[in-house]
């Protein structure tokens, strides 16, 4: 992160101290080695805040870095630099009795909810695995607990001794989040939880997820693509493209107004139900693909297919700026300083 970024984030930090900040992301790297020379770059440099109680979501095409994100911070992957804390507590210097608290304060919910839940286990096992590792709940009181958690769910006792391949995949996801509520977390990463459900399904899910966020008083960050399913579930939005966050505000600013040009672009393409509304709305096709994250383009990663891309943009990486009050963006239309630099 440069020092003028490193300058700008503490500066939000202050302007928005009332906050209570549960996770701390700071210029967070992470990128995979492929063979010889080769560095896939997926996520190079995200910094974002998420309040305690609020749905964070994030969105991005496929291969964005997104679901990068979220494995790091629940610590699947190892950051290649860059600082999480969680708490206050940075998570990659977790040991013994901390990290086992953080291993239950931090869960996940996963994008395929059959390929997450073990075949050979029942549904009891499966919920009651992190129970077990936790040392939350013995005997008569664990059983008691798992059928409590499915009635949470909408399901019930009758399913408790059944097998995965027993159940539709909104059942399957609704055992998926049982099983990561077992172990009472704080936050919870859902990535992509219903992009493999039918769309029918999908506002049951994200309607009991918000109502176990009410009743709990849960921390989300909601990983997806679908701009419509994020908007309904989240607080605030962040945008992502290849590797980097390149918008972040609260949902109705950012679908309002939005900033960013590939922002602009993924809001275009979003139905709109008034007619009249829809009618007004151009629609912005980006020119090209997604340029590979082993090369990314030199300054603005998104200069190759951005129409409103100038000279500075190939020069030099946009900051990470607050644009408006609590709206977050990285583009050089937004720096008045390097604009005359142009
Ligand atoms: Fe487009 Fe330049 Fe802004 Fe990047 S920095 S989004 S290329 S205008």
């Amino acid at each position: 992160m440069s020092q003028l970024q490193t300058v700008k984030m503490e500066t939000r930090t202050t302007s928005q101290a009332k906050k209570d900040v549960i996770l701390e992301v700071r210029n967070l790297k992470k990128h995979f080695i492929l063979g010889k020379n080769q560095v896939v770059q997926a996520v190079d440099g995200v910094s974002f805040d998420v309040y305690r109680g609020e749905t964070l979501g994030l969105v991005g095409e496929s291969g964005c870095g997104k679901s990068t994100i979220g494995r790091t911070l629940i610590r699947l992957y190892n950051a290649t630099s860059g600082s999480v804390k969680f708490d206050g507590k940075d998570i990659y210097s977790l040991k013994g009795k901390e990290l086992k608290k953080f291993n239950q304060k931090m869960q996940m919910i996963f994008q395929d909810p059959y390929a997450s839940l073990n075949p050979r286990m029942t549904v009891m096992d499966i919920i009651a695995e992190g129970i077990d590792i936790h040392g939350l709940a013995k005997g008569e009181e664990r059983r008691r607990r798992v059928i409590e958690l499915l009635e949470t769910v909408g399901l019930n006792e009758e399913h408790a001794d059944r097998f995965p391949h027993e159940f539709s995949g909104g059942q399957r996801q609704r055992i998926g989040i049982a099983r990561a509520l077992a172990v009472e977390p704080d936050f919870i990463i859902a990535d992509e939880p219903i992009s493999a459900l039918d769309v029918s399904i999908q506002a049951q899910v994200v309607n009991l997820m918000k109502r176990l966020q009410r009743e709990r008083g849960l921390t989300y960050l909601f990983i997806a693509h679908d701009l419509s399913m994020v908007k309904y579930i989240s607080d605030r939005v962040g945008v992502m493209y290849l590797g980097n966050l390149v918008e972040l505000a609260e949902s109705d600013e950012l679908y309002d107004n939005p900033l960013h040009p590939y922002t602009e672009a993924l809001l275009s393409a979003v139905p709109i139900p008034d007619p009249e509304t829809a009618r007004t709305r151009e629609r912005i096709i980006l020119e090209g693909d997604v340029p590979s994250p082993i090369n990314p383009p030199s300054g603005c990663r998104f200069r190759t297919r951005c129409p409103k891309a100038m000279d500075i943009c190939s020069q030099v990486v946009p900051t990470w700026q607050e644009a408006a009050p609590n709206h977050w963006v990285a583009c050089h239309l937004y720096n008045d300083e390097a604009k005359r630099e142009s």
